[in-house]
């Protein structure tokens, strides 16, 4: 019996062994495979991460431009509305317009269209109307129109931000509302609404928001389509600025003439009443602007993007 008795005890110590090392090998198999597992999950779980972290990205990308979608559609549906609304009937109407004044030459310009019984329209700066008080309400005065231009016209300092563009804005506009009985109804830019000039001041060019916030007031922004080019240098003749005139109309129906009420040259006041006279040999008449003048006449805004 001892032998036998032995040999069962040897093999139960044998098997119990052997299933120990049985039991840790399954436990070890099944540990690799937990971690495997879990390194999956973890793995799952972080490139879901990423993908929602993009996906909310994309959704802020989305959120921003159908925002910029809704204000350009709804600047398209004004600039439609005007167009349907003031279109040209192909009527020949030209409209001269004068910049930056008042000046010292200011009452000579007015004597010149006076002569010539056309009306014109005056975009001018109010540092100067302080400078010569009583010019706004001769122009208005004389049946002519008299529209903002700028408080200052430096550029560095109105197209920095727009605190600074409705500061000098409504400083004009007040300043005209307070000479002329009547709130402005157009304006003109400072180097124009396309931006080429605007952008040079700004990381962020504020000419969109501008435009927006004008156009919020019922105040219409006018830019040009024929430049006489009388603000370059050397100054031109008068028969340089006539010439350079006729050229930009080409056949234009209702050109914007921009010419300048400077006080350091006279040639644009001798070439009025030779413009008149072309112009008109031609079958335009002249007219003021307003905001019902043919919505042709806005030039199209260059954004920050562009
Ligand atoms: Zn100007």
């Amino acid at each position: 019996m001892k032998p036998l008795q032995s040999m069962k005890k040897i093999n139960f110590f044998h098997l119990l062994f052997l299933l120990s090392i049985a039991l840790a090998a399954v436990f070890c198999i099944v540990s690799v495979v937990q971690s495997a597992h879990l390194q999956q999950v973890e793995h799952q779980l972080s490139s879901m991460r990423g993908e929602t972290s993009r996906a909310d990205h994309l959704q802020d990308q989305l959120q921003d431009l159908t925002a910029k979608y809704d204000d350009l559609s709804s600047r398209m549906a004004i600039r439609q509305s005007f167009s349907e609304t003031h279109a040209s009937d192909g009527t020949k109407i030209a409209y001269l317009t004068f910049d930056d004044g008042p000046s010292k030459n200011t009452s000579q310009l007015l004597q010149a269209l006076k002569q010539s019984n056309v009306k014109a329209t005056f975009f001018v700066i109010g540092l100067n109307c302080q400078q010569y008080p009583d010019a706004v309400k001769n122009e208005a005065a004389g049946g002519h129109v008299v529209g903002i231009h700028s408080w200052t016209h430096k550029y560095e300092y109105i197209y920095a931000n727009m605190d600074n563009f409705k500061q000098d804005f409504m400083q004009l506009h007040d300043y005209l509302t307070q000479q002329l009985g009547s709130e402005p109804t157009i304006c003109r830019f400072p180097g124009g609404t396309n931006n080429t000039v605007s952008k040079k001041y700004t990381k962020e060019p504020i000419m969109q928001e501008a435009v927006n916030w004008v156009e919020g007031m019922d105040i219409r922004p006018i830019d040009w389509d024929a430049d006489a080019g009388d603000a370059e240098t050397p100054i031109p003749t008068k028969d340089q600025i006539v010439q350079r005139v006729l050229r930009e109309i080409g056949h234009k129906t209702n050109p914007v003439i921009l010419m300048h009420d400077f006080g350091n040259r006279t040639s644009t006041i001798e070439a009025v009443p030779l413009i008149v006279q072309q112009l008109q040999a031609q079958g335009y008449t002249f007219g003021t602007l307003s905001a019902a003048t043919p919505a042709t006449l806005f030039k199209p805004v260059v954004t920050a993007a562009s």
